[in-house]
């Protein structure tokens, strides 16, 4: 019998969604001050979904054209067992399968994250000053996360990035050291601007918003940036630099919001598949996880049906205001 063509996903507005970032928990052992409330009240157990239910989930979008899974939280190496799904996961053979990690635990869990099939990590690292480091993640030792990004160079990932959030007053003055750290490392860096997701009290956000093109700017003064056509397949827009083979990268939802080229979608680990970054439009596929545990038709049906729900576009606004009640560990960043 001929293979079945799989129909992938698309959208009112023609776009076709082969990326889902699963969330595998809402917990985390930092409470970075733009991500969490510094006291935060988590899930209860049952809500959330389980192990098997998340791996059913990556099967099903695979089914339905899935190319790329991104596991994320809270921070995903906290979930127990972890390396299970990994494995899960990674032996769907995927085109791509990565993790974003705040490397607090990868010292240890690199090598075997690699031997069950993960392809990729990013690792976020906000500051290269261990005082700051603790002040921004409220919880975290720089060194660590240093060890863990050196554990997961040895473990030959397929591809390293960093993901740095940039802040005025903050740590802008550390773009450029940053940018060195990357090219030491020879792992590429992306620049984030902060997103207005949840209430914190750590800032004001309006003021420390720092824009993608300003930290450009600042690095354009000691280091030629050309852009590339390198299509990450996720927010990024990247640069080269003529003398390193390091990428720089910016995720700019504010000032170029990237949602034309938007191929994405998110599940929470409650099971809310999230349709839009910037948005609430959401649909329960614990209801049908649950509900329908037999086969998977029902489930197909639900996801398919819910593209239709997917907005065109975000609107953040730079002014600090909160328009999304979610934590970003609730949404799964
Ligand atoms: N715990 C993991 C980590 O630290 O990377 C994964 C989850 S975290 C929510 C994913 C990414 O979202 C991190 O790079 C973090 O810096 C970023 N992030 C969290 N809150 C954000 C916000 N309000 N605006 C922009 N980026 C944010």
């Amino acid at each position: 019998m001929p293979a079945k063509t799989i129909q992938p996903l698309k959208d009112r507005f023609g776009r076709t969604i082969n990326y889902v970032r699963l969330s595998v928990t809402d917990r985390c052992d930092f409470r970075c001050v733009y991500c969490m409330a510094e006291d935060m009240t988590f899930l209860p157990r049952q809500q959330v979904l389980t192990l098997e239910e998340i791996a059913r989930l990556a099967r099903t979008f695979q089914s339905l054209g899935t190319e790329k899974i991104r596991l994320t939280g809270g921070e995903p190496l906290v979930r127990k067992d972890i390396l299970d799904l990994v494995g899960e996961i990674g032996r769907l053979g995927l085109r791509d399968f990565a993790m974003t990690t705040n490397g607090n635990q990868l010292s240890r869990l690199a090598e075997p994250l690699r031997e069950a099939g993960l392809q990729r990590l990013n690792i976020s690292l906000d500051t290269l000053d261990a005082g700051r480091f603790l002040q921004i993640t409220r919880t975290g030792q720089l060194d660590r996360v240093l060890d863990g990004i050196d554990a997961a160079r040895d473990a030959g990932f397929r591809g390293i990035k960093l993901n740095a959030v940039i802040m005025k007053g903050r740590n802008d003055d550390e773009i450029l050291d940053l940018v060195a750290f990357a090219r030491r490392k020879q792992v590429d860096i992306s620049f984030i601007e902060e997103m207005p997701l949840g209430q914190i009290t750590d800032h004001d956000r309006g003021e420390s918003l720092c824009s993608s093109d300003e930290v450009r700017a600042r690095i354009s003064r000691y280091h030629d940036l050309f852009p590339t056509t390198d299509d990450s397949g996720g927010p990024a827009r990247y640069f080269r630099m003529p003398d390193s083979p390091v990428r720089i990268g910016f995720i700019s939802p504010h000032s170029h919001n990237f949602c034309a080229t938007c191929n994405r979608v998110r599940v929470t680990v409650e099971g809310r598949l999230l349709l839009c970054l910037g948005n609430e439009h959401s649909v329960d596929l614990r209801r049908v996880l649950r509900g329908y545990p037999e086969g998977d038709g029902k489930l197909r049906e639900t996801i398919i049906k819910a593209m239709d729900l997917k907005p065109e576009r975000h609107h953040f606004s730079s002014d600090g205001d909160v328009q999304i009640l979610r934590f970003m560990n609730m949404t799964g960043g």
